[in-house]
């Protein structure tokens, strides 16, 4: 399964030709114009949805596959009830079932919510009440459809509280992942991995062998990278800046960088790299590379020339192949050659 993150809205024809020359099969899907307030008053889907819907359609005809993400929590009306109580998750259980229904045969992998490890994605709930949530969502969906292939991904492992933004000695990663692979009655298919050595945390390609290593001897499962990417432009912080703790978004800096720099050639050695090493390991079964293009503005701060969300691309703003793009092709053409 090699897979690119793109804002589906903004794909152009020739964007999915370049997909399909360079070999990318599989597309992330989350904007499906849900109406959250018609699902809880009985309501049907607006018109938002049949939109969503018909564009899955279409890209299924193009010959994509997708990776569907359900709802986040903060996403879930008032009517759902208290966060975290049984009323709320039940509610979460009938929207997965409702996706699993309406898009059988179109959609078979799904991701229930979007890394719960991070306070931001998990809103109001506790660790043990985005468990709870997590596992009502899975057990909803394979109710419905038992034949779709259903997981969760994490992005704080391995747990460095203190040196990765958002990673507390609540070991959030580590709590969500025994949390939902330490149950064993639960019918929860691969374990989704999100994880950016070299940009947003330290390291480099070479990480991946203890990083996916050690997350299959804690989760058991065949491992689906669901996000991964390296920045392909911004300066370093000086070691001032980084005493002082900056953020990425407020110095217009990285504090990572996986041999000093952010460049389209260390993008482009860094996918070469990664590649190389998830073909390695029989348990990694696909991966998805955050992103297809360069975001005019950074969806954090929102300013334009802030290296942190706009130069992950493997094409630039105005839609020309980095290198990078070129690494990917030749990857996926020489995973399909015979051995
Ligand atoms: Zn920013």
């Amino acid at each position: 399964m090699l897979g690119v993150a793109a804002r589906l809205p903004e794909l152009e024809s020739r964007d999915l030709t370049l997909m399909r020359q360079a070999g990318i099969g599989w597309l992330r899907f989350g904007e499906f114009g849900f109406d959250h307030e018609a699902f809880c008053s009985g309501r049907p889907q607006g018109e938002e949805f049949a939109r969503a819907k018909a564009r899955v359609e279409a890209l299924r005809e193009e010959g994509f596959q997708l990776m569907g993400l359900t709802p986040q929590p903060r996403e879930m009306h008032a009517q759902a009830g208290e966060p975290g109580s049984v009323a709320y998750n039940d509610c979460y259980r009938r929207i997965c079932a409702f996706f699993a229904e309406e898009f059988r045969g179109l959609i078979t992998w799904w991701q229930i919510a979007n890394e719960l490890d991070i306070w931001i994605f998990r809103a109001t709930l506790s660790m043990d009440q985005s468990v709870e949530l997590l596992k009502a969502g899975i057990r909803g969906m394979k109710e419905a459809v038992p034949e779709n292939k259903v997981g969760i991904n994490i992005t704080l492992y391995p747990s460095l509280p203190g040196e990765v933004d958002g990673n507390t000695e609540e070991h959030e990663g580590l709590v969500l992942a025994r949390g939902i692979y330490g149950d064993a009655g639960l019918p929860v298919d691969y374990a989704g991995f999100d994880s950016y050595p070299g940009t947003w945390r330290r390291g480099g390609p070479e990480s991946w062998h203890e990083y996916l290593d050690g997350f299959y001897q804690l989760t058991g499962k065949p491992i689906i990278i669901q996000e991964f990417g390296y920045a392909s432009a911004g300066e370093m912080m000086s070691a001032e800046e980084i005493r002082e703790g900056a953020y990425p978004c407020q110095v217009k800096k990285w504090k990572f960088s996986w041999g000093g720099a952010h460049s389209l050639e260390r993008q482009a050695e860094f996918l070469r790299e990664s590649l190389r090493i998830f073909a390695e390991k029989p348990f990694v079964i696909g991966a998805t590379y955050y992103s297809w293009r360069d975001a005019k503005t950074c969806w954090q701060c929102r300013e334009p020339d802030c290296p942190a969300e706009t130069a992950w691309g493997l094409l630039d703003r105005e839609g020309n192949c980095k290198p990078s793009y070129g690494v990917l092709k030749a990857a996926a053409a020489a995973e399909l050659q015979p051995a």
